[in-house]
């Protein structure tokens, strides 16, 4: 059994100011709440890119502005 490994989870929806997709990798744009002791959330809006990978989600930063 291996069923301790995290798997990132696709956010819902809702969260997403935007979305694109491109070359199998869907971009969406989100807010960064990180944390309830920060004063300057939420944070970006930034981009996150989000693909499939083995059977499971694989998330990565991409910034202000897509590439
Ligand atoms: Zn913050």
């Amino acid at each position: 059994m291996e069923g301790s490994q995290k798997v990132e989870e696709l956010p819902e929806g809702s969260k997403a100011l935007d979305a694109q997709i491109s070359g199998g990798i869907t971009y969406r744009l989100e807010k960064v709440f990180c944390g309830k002791d920060c004063k300057g959330c939420p944070h970006g809006p930034y981009w996150y890119g989000y693909w499939k990978e083995g059977g499971r989600t694989r998330s990565k930063y991409v910034g202000k502005m897509l590439p």
